[in-house]
């Protein structure tokens, strides 16, 4: 976390119908359609980025709606828990991890469902490290069907190209604790003017995390019930730094970090795991021989540096590299550095330096 959010959090509390507070808050407000690149509300919720994806399928959908998931990732397969739970009719698509879902397949998932009122996607599928193209995916659902597009955009927000508006999109959500370089316990949705439309029409599901009592509130730059006050705050300091920098360059260095962060994996002689590589995070194949726990052990007793393992079946055969949020160059070298060193530690053979070698051409060219 940037030192200057962490500050910013630090001091005294202020109460949430104070002047001082509902003027940050305008300001989040409008910062997030910064972020967005939306015209359209996008709401606050105190909760984690999973608390915006219910508080989506329950505020949007009832029951025997047909909702289409693509499932290519825990957090698409998520979508699909969430459709099962409030509306009981789920077309799940399930994709190979380390996959995107392709526009051929989501075209005859469409012809096949011309009922479906929704289809959740994920932007990038952290538990894979993937990113799905989201602007011909939305740009395909609204040329064929009325399904609104739903997108968890948690890892992809702040990381990878997106617009809410001229790619149509319905609903994205992102979480503080992702590309916002911020502590957990926000979810950001943007709701479309289509999904507001027919979210007033619904009978509400569902009491707190209730996106028809969300986007009232919203309408007077208010919160319906108590906001995480501090956590508001540091989005605040966190969306100053964000328009400082400029979106189209925060998704340039992610997109550098990400390419620099494969280079040198690669040159370690380390197999990259997606095909469709997300820009947040970079999985990797645990090279033969090597065991998770010995390397990880390794990578965070003794060089300092957090990486997460695998997830289901792939617990013990990949491992995942984040370059999301507040991330620099000299971060990549020293996560590449640290793998070298845990390597070598380990007795894994490689060229010492090769990989540290190889993220500094792809910053500094040869
Ligand atoms: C982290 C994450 C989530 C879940 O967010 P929580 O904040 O843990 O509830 C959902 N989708 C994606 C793509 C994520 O990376």
């Amino acid at each position: 976390m940037p030192e200057n959010v962490m500050l910013r959090m630090a001091a005294p509390i202020i109460h949430h119908r104070n002047p001082e507070f509902m003027e940050i808050l305008t300001r989040v407000h409008e910062d997030l359609k910064y972020l967005f690149r939306t015209t359209q509300p996008v709401v606050v919720l105190s909760c984690s980025g999973t608390g915006g994806m219910e508080a989506t399928i329950s505020s949007l959908f009832k029951q025997g709606d047909k909702v289409i998931t693509v499932n290519a990732g825990k957090f698409g397969e998520r979508w699909g828990e969430l459709v099962r739970i409030f509306t009981g009719n789920c077309i799940e698509e399930k994709i190979a991890w380390g996959s995107a879902i392709q526009p051929e397949r989501l075209a005859e998932l469409l012809k096949e469902h011309p009922d479906a009122k929704g289809v959740c996607l994920t932007h990038s599928e952290t538990s894979t490290g993937t990113a799905a193209d989201i602007q011909t995916l939305s740009a395909l659902i609204r040329e064929q069907s009325d399904a609104l597009v739903l997108v968890d955009g948690i890892t992809a927000v702040g990381a990878h190209e997106f617009h809410f508006d001229d790619w149509g999109v319905d609903i994205c959500i992102t979480g503080s604790q992702k590309g916002l370089m911020m502590p957990p316990g926000l979810a950001l949705v943007a709701v479309s003017e289509r999904a507001q439309d027919i979210i007033k029409g619904q009978s509400m599901t569902q009491y707190y995390l209730s996106l028809k009592h969300a986007l009232k509130a919203h309408a007077k730059d208010d919160t319906p019930f108590t906001p995480a006050v501090s956590l508001v705050i540091g989005l605040d300091e966190a969306l100053q730094m964000i328009k400082a920098e400029g979106i189209e360059h925060i998704w340039k260095r992610h997109e550098s970090l990400a390419d620099a962060c494969r280079q040198g994996c690669h040159a370690l002689g380390m197999k990259l795991f997606s095909n469709s590589p997300s820009f947040a995070v970079t999985p990797v194949w645990l090279p033969e021989g090597v065991k998770w726990s010995a390397f990880n052990k390794a990578l965070k007793n003794s060089n300092g540096i957090t990486v997460a393992a695998g997830q289901d079946d792939y617990k013990d055969k990949i491992f995942r590299i984040s370059h999301l949020g507040f991330y620099d160059e000299l971060d990549m070298l020293t996560v590449i550095g640290g793998i070298e060193r845990a390597l070598k530690e380990i007795n894994f053979p490689f060229e010492i330096g090769a990989g540290v070698s190889a993220v500094q051409k792809a910053f500094l060219g040869n």
